[in-house]
């Protein structure tokens, strides 16, 4: 047998993917089964139970696409909108562009709320824009904006929401695992999420859950969803507990015993005790990084503590020194985007990635290159 590839271990410091603790590598490991046998069936549905309980709902079709986020964002947009619906999008960052995106080419007319990078949206003006646009399908935010380290408020737009037609969309990517989310509390329709930021597993798995309101949504379309893959009325077959398990696409089988491994891990620590740590390692990079003269990019008293984003000590150019991190130090943290490129660093402090230890170790190296 010839020598596996090499492949350095980092630490992931980034935007995601974050850490890998070795359980999981381990639960990746394990035997490969069919997407019909049982023992795979009853790993799946305590897999939809835990992701309820993170996502804080009791929505029956909740479920893991096979795909990294991206492909949860279409299924969220894509089993909504039929062509011609409005969308109201906030749009702050990258990824609320891309919602925007996806929209248009779903053939919805898309009202951009948009807002400087680094800002959260102010419900108000959300909360305007459906009052120019009451008809509006659907009206979406990103919850935590990895391109800018914001953490965007969602009660008063899911109570507002709520009384009307318009149903409430959240990307929850880089905050399922590492902040509350809320659904049910926060009134969100549809809120999606990837398994590479908090929940500390690979990429490739993207947990998604509708709402009762959404799911007549989609039961009352006109056309059948433009995305066969992501057709969550296809999926429902399969997915469902009690559902006919209609065959529909291969599940990645390992990958979900990896996300159900990260899962049992998110209820031994608690949801309470996992966001105390984030929160406490998050606030603690932050300070340390001002004092050593780093800016915050992000607006405060609306910083996202698994995501940290700050500009260097006298506007210092960030890709060389993010480099020397890499190659000398083995840690990864991300460049700046958009308006932020060549700014900043997007330092992810997500999932077993989220300790006292990645800090010093960060901290030591950054004190170490302005020696
Ligand atoms: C990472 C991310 C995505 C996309 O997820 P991928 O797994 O990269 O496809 C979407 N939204 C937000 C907020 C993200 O951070």
């Amino acid at each position: 047998m010839s020598a596996p590839f090499p492949i350095r271990p980092r630490l992931l410091l980034g935007p995601g993917p974050s850490p890998v603790h070795d359980r999981i590598l381990q639960a990746l490991a394990r035997p490969t089964v069919g997407h019909l046998d049982p023992q795979f069936l009853a790993v799946m549905d305590d897999v939809n139970a835990k992701l309820r309980h993170v996502f804080g709902t009791s929505n029956s079709l909740t479920f893991p696409v096979s795909g990294t986020g991206s492909a949860s964002q279409e299924a969220a947009l894509a089993n909504i909108l039929e062509p011609g619906d409005t969308a109201i999008i906030g749009v702050n960052g990258v990824f609320g562009g891309r919602l925007a995106e996806m929209a248009r080419r779903m053939g919805a007319k898309v009202v951009d709320v948009e807002e400087e990078w680094g800002r959260i949206l102010d419900p108000e003006r959300l909360i305007q824009a459906h009052r120019e646009y009451p008809a509006a399908r659907l009206l979406a935010v990103v919850h935590a904006e990895t391109s800018t380290g914001v953490r965007q408020p969602l009660e008063d737009i899911g109570s507002y929401l709520a009384g009307t037609d318009t149903l409430f969309l959240v990307d929850t990517v880089t905050s399922l695992g590492g902040i509350p989310v809320e659904v049910d509390p926060n009134h969100i329709d549809v809120c999606y999420s990837g398994t590479q930021k908090c929940l500390g597993v690979p990429p490739g798995l993207a947990p998604i859950t509708f709402s009762p309101r959404a799911l007549e949504r989609i039961r009352s379309r006109k056309r059948p969803c433009q995305s066969w893959y992501l057709d969550a009325s296809l999926l429902s077959d399969y997915v469902g507990e009690g559902s006919e398990r209609k065959y529909h696409h291969t599940a990645p089988i390992n990958m979900m015993y990896a996300l159900h491994e990260g899962l049992v891990m998110v209820e031994e620590e608690g949801l309470e005790a996992r966001f105390a740590r984030h929160a406490e390692v998050g606030k603690r990079l932050q300070d340390e990084l001002q004092e050593r003269g780093f800016t915050l990019f992000a607006e405060e008293g609306h910083r996202l503590p698994q995501l940290t984003s700050a500009a260097l000590p006298g506007g210092a150019d960030e890709a060389p020194l993010r480099k020397v991190l890499l190659d000398r130090y083995d840690i990864e943290v991300g460049g700046g985007l958009g308006p932020a490129k060549g700014k900043i660093w997007r330092i992810g402090l997500m999932g077993a990635g989220a300790t006292n230890e990645s800090v010093d170790r960060l901290l030591a190296a950054v004190d170490a290159l302005s020696d």
